[in-house]
């Protein structure tokens, strides 16, 4: 028998990468700026919304004893990436919006978000058995979020999950490796990393665009995270500074190599060997 779940899931905009273009860096912050650049659903997390979407069915869901939450830490317009998740069949959606939480490192976003979900816990009076995150973002892709907030939360965590099958309340589950993958049996409450492999994100139809329109999507400052230590907010809460960013000068040499087929086929291996290219060669 499937048991159903109270789920979360972190969602996070990112830049349209048809727009990476007009992306720049604050020369004095060093972080990323991206005003007037249109942002998009940070693609592996659809996948872990999907996932959670899946896992509720059933008689708890029509009772409102399980749900599916999704939350954003980000600048206002991250209210339209909640939107779509609502629209997508998220159940409610929470913004967590301030200057204090801008540029946030990953351990001030995780920070945050942990504060985020604890506060929504104690709202609905109850725990969140499963929280979902992308494998890693489309922009920092540090993939450091969804195991920090395991850490932040003290549950097992697992990083890019690319299988994930429930029974009876126990989850059997795969993460992808470089030269194969792992295999895992575990219980909620965890929080899972998703890879874009596991499932295919349903669409988002009229009716879920309707639907979303009544549904509660809830702005929260830093006061609204009384729990929350500013010492861990924000850039100022956060350990990794970036040194410099800049954009690497990668310039190929050319050289023209002439002669009859055997003068160039030497040329060219004795090219390769002086490039160092090849071992032992
Ligand atoms: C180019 C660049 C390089 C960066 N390098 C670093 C760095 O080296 N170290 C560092 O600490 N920070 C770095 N950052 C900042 C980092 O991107 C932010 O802290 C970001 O909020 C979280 O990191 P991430 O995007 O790498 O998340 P990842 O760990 O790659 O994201 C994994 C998942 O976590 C969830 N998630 C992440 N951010 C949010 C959010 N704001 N709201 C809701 N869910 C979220 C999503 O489900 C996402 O799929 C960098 C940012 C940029 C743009």
């Amino acid at each position: 028998m499937n048991m159903t779940y109270r789920a979360a899931v972190c969602v996070k905009p990112v830049p349209d990468p048809n727009c990476y273009g007009k992306v720049g860096i604050d020369p004095v912050k060093k972080t990323i700026t991206r005003a007037g650049i249109p942002n998009i659903f940070n693609p592996p997390d659809k996948n872990a919304l999907e996932a959670a979407l899946c896992l509720r069915t059933g008689a708890a869901y029509v009772a409102g004893a399980a749900y599916v939450a999704a939350i954003s830490m980000s600048p206002p317009e991250g209210a339209e990436i909640l939107r779509e998740a609502l629209a997508m069949g998220a159940d409610e959606a929470y913004l967590l919006c301030d200057r204090a939480f801008a540029g946030a490192d990953t351990l001030a976003t995780s920070y945050s978000l942990y504060h985020g979900l604890r506060k929504i816990e104690s709202e609905k009076g109850a725990p969140f058995d499963l929280i979902f995150c992308g494998a890693e973002s489309a922009d920092g892709a540090t993939a450091q979020v969804s195991s920090q907030l395991g850490e932040w939360f003290g549950y097992p965590h697992l990083w890019n999950v690319f299988h994930l099958e429930e029974s009876g309340g126990i989850f059997k589950l795969r993460t992808k490796l470089e030269n194969g993958y792992m295999e895992w049996e575990a219980e909620p409450p965890m929080v899972l990393g998703v890879a874009r492999e596991l499932n295919k994100p349903r669409f988002i139809s009229a009716m879920g665009v309707v639907k979303s329109r009544k549904k509660p999507l809830v702005t929260w400052g830093r006061t609204d995270l009384p729990g929350a230590d500013d010492k861990y907010l924000g850039l100022a809460g956060s350990p990794t500074q970036a040194g410099d960013i800049f954009t690497p000068n990668i310039r190929r040499e050319g050289r023209q190599i002439s002669g009859s087929p055997d003068e160039i086929t030497a040329g060219i291996l004795s090219a390769i060997r002086a490039s160092g290219a090849v071992a032992g060669m």
